[in-house]
């Protein structure tokens, strides 16, 4: 018996509240798209259902018992566009939620599917379709370690990438990241002029391919797989240079971040500026010879001839040079690779050996003072470590930082966030699913006009949109 849309629409896919007629429902709806997209790879795999259906949100214990219990119904790997073609048609007849999943690395649960139904996995639509001089084309589901590889083989690089590049993927980076290593160099995502143009399909019956160039681009930049099922995206690229992975020590962490303030203004070619204050430490295992935690550290990638005036600057601010390898000779000493110290992977690296720390994000004030930053480590004490990444925007320094939080309770992380806003810092809060709630989304409603007419039924993601659910 055919479910009718209507009726399909009224059964609840959500895990948590399913009757055991629901349960039937849904299972005899699930086995109706799957026998409806034909040979697609699909799975109702209990042990991969759970697996496909959580990312990183793990990091906030305020997300986790939120979204531990969300669980697809139905995982599906797509290799074609026919194939995401068929997804979206089944899931259009059927009115069962879509949501679209990369690498799985997300930090707030962008993909968990929290009204259930069908999670698509994009990993099999893998390709790097074209590498051409300033730009490259790329499946939405390469990993953006491939397509780097790509570019470099041809004398070239991507302007930015994730530290998490070596398992994120294009389209999830485009629908769920921010900056990125070369963000220093080249800007955030928003207004780096990366992403040239994407291709998307909609969410219809039948399915439409739109190309979106120019500031359309923004439909889908950090939409968290909202506005259409991205499919490619055309990438700028720039000549590759050769960086060298640079670590400077300093004895206070004020001085670091006068030292980046520095570094940043100067005419020094620099891809990568991580302040890390000393407690950081013990985490940092595989670089143990180079920050050993008796002194604080800027982890930089710089342009290898600039490399000596790099360290010459740091020493003006009582900075020692600590480490300066290539790749080749970071590989041979097996050494942590300096991208992979940086943005969330320094959470991470905490993480690994203690689990009650969690982070925030936020914006410092422009300037940011030194004397603010040490100001802050003396009120926060142990209960806060300092980590500030540099980054450009419009043109201008952006310092995010990514500090790591003691947690104790949510009200005491609230009090926190509020002593950061105090100071004249923008909090972009990690620890919420709702689109709206991280920061600035959609000010003017274009974002949600698009949405309206690639995705009419509201099927993309359901429940992380507030003003939607
Ligand atoms: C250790 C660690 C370090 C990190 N470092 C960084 C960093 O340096 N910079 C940064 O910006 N972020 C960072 N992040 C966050 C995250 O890794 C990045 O945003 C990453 O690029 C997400 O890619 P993904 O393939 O894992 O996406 P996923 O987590 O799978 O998805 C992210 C969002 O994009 C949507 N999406 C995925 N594919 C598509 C598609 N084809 N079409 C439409 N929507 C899609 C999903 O629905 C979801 O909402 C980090 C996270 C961790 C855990």
């Amino acid at each position: 018996m055919l479910v009718t849309p209507s009726v399909a629409q009224q059964v609840s896919l959500s895990p948590a509240a399913k009757s055991q007629e629901d349960k039937m429902a849904s299972q005899t709806l699930v086995e109706q798209f799957r026998q409806d997209i034909g040979n697609v790879s699909s799975t109702v795999d209990e042990r991969q259902l759970r697996q496909k259906s959580h990312d990183f949100h793990w990091y906030s214990p305020v997300l986790t018992p939120q979204l531990q219990n969300c669980l697809a119904d139905v995982v599906v790997q797509p290799r074609s566009e026919e194939e995401i073609a068929a997804v979206v048609v089944a899931a259009v007849k059927h009115r069962i939620p879509l949501t679209v999943r990369g690498g799985g690395t997300g930090n707030y649960g962008q993909s968990v599917p929290l009204k259930g139904g069908v999670l698509v996995d994009m990993t099999g639509f893998n390709k790097v379709t074209a590498v051409e001089s300033g730009s490259i084309r790329v499946q939405a589901g390469a990993v953006i370690g491939a397509a780097l590889e790509a570019a470099l083989a041809s004398g070239q690089q991507l302007m930015m990438y994730p530290s998490t590049m070596r398992s994120a993927t294009i389209g999830g980076y485009l629908g769920g990241g921010f900056a990125g290593i070369g963000s220093v160099r080249h800007g955030i995502i928003r207004d780096s002029g990366m992403i040239q143009s994407v291709r998307i399909m909609t969410i219809e019956e039948p399915p439409r391919i739109l190309t979106l160039c120019g500031d359309d681009v923004g439909f889908v930049f950090h939409s968290w797989g909202t506005t259409g099922i991205i499919l490619e995206a055309q990438l700028k690229l720039v000549p590759a240079e050769k960086w060298i992975d640079c670590i400077a020590t300093f004895p206070t962490y004020g001085d670091v971040i006068a030292f980046g303030n520095a570094a940043f203004d100067s005419d020094l070619d620099i891809f990568l500026l991580s302040a890390v204050e000393r407690r950081f430490g013990p985490f940092y295992k595989r670089l143990h010879k180079y920050f050993d935690g008796s002194r604080d550290a800027m982890f930089s990638m710089v342009k290898e001839s600039d490399v000596d005036r790099y360290f010459a600057l740091a020493t003006t601010f009582n900075g020692h040079r600590s480490m300066a390898v290539s790749d080749t000779q970071s590989a041979a000493a097996n050494l942590r690779r300096i991208h992979e110290t940086a943005f969330n992977h320094t959470t991470l690296m905490a993480l690994q050996v203690d689990r009650s720390w969690t982070y925030l994000q936020v914006v410092m004030p422009n300037p940011y003072e030194p004397k603010l930053a040490e100001e802050q480590m003396r009120r926060f004490g142990d209960e806060v470590l300092m980590h500030h990444e540099y980054t450009k925007e419009k043109g201008r320094c952006r310092i995010g930082g990514l500090p790591l939080i003691r947690y104790t309770t949510e009200q005491r992380l609230n009090e926190i966030m509020r002593s950061f806003e105090a100071d004249g810092c923008m909090l972009n809060n990690p620890h919420i699913f709702k689109l709206e709630d991280g920061g600035r989304f959609d000010p003017e409603g274009r974002k949600m006009a698009f949405r309206a007419s690639v995705d009419p039924m509201k099927l993309l993601n359901p429940g992380k949109l507030r003003s939607l659910s």
